[in-house]
């Protein structure tokens, strides 16, 4: 993924908030021009950088409401930091979450805010932090947008989705 090799460039050259502050939106911006959105992310970057430094003692802050406070940061964002870096229970929806929750049944809901909390009440305890990584990665290899690979699919016979392709 183009995300993964600019990080690994990135943070090679800045791995602590006071050395993207000192990088700067340029230098940083050097790292992460393969990516979508490249200028803006570079300028949220420097900016949470600085808050992170300003106002938490350089360390990423772990309540929901201090990440979704720094710039560029939303819901989905902090559920992945909460997740990731402190072991919570979260389960970010992105784009492959909303759909494959969608199609197969487990959560199907109209908005990705009503997906999260379905997904919450339908997982059990143990599967709630590696829950929103397989369910990216079988929305990005296997259950893709626009041509699902229902025939290869192993949750084929628990699917939901009507239009499975394969039949
Ligand atoms: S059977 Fe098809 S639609 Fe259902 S999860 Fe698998 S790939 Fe997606």
């Amino acid at each position: 993924m183009s995300v993964n090799k600019a990080t690994k460039s990135l943070f090679k050259a800045a791995d602590t908030p006071a050395k993207m502050v000192a990088l700067g939106e340029e230098g940083v911006a050097e790292h992460i021009r393969t990516i979508g959105l490249w200028r803006n992310k570079a300028k949220n970057v420097v900016a949470l950088s600085r808050v992170i430094l300003e106002q938490h003692n350089g360390k990423t802050p772990r309540t929901r409401e201090d990440l979704e406070a720094l710039p560029g940061v939303g819901h989905k964002t902090a559920s992945v930091v909460l997740n990731e870096a402190y072991g919570e229970a979260t389960i970010a929806v992105d784009t492959h979450v909303f759909r494959v929750s969608n199609r197969t049944g487990l959560a199907p809901e109209s908005t990705p805010e009503k997906v999260e909390k379905r997904l919450l009440e339908v997982t059990p305890d143990t599967y709630k932090r590696g829950a929103h990584h397989w369910l990216i990665l079988h929305g990005r290899y296997t259950c893709l947008a626009r041509k699902p690979g229902c025939p290869e699919c192993v949750i084929r016979d628990l699917c939901l989705y009507e239009a499975k392709t394969g039949e």
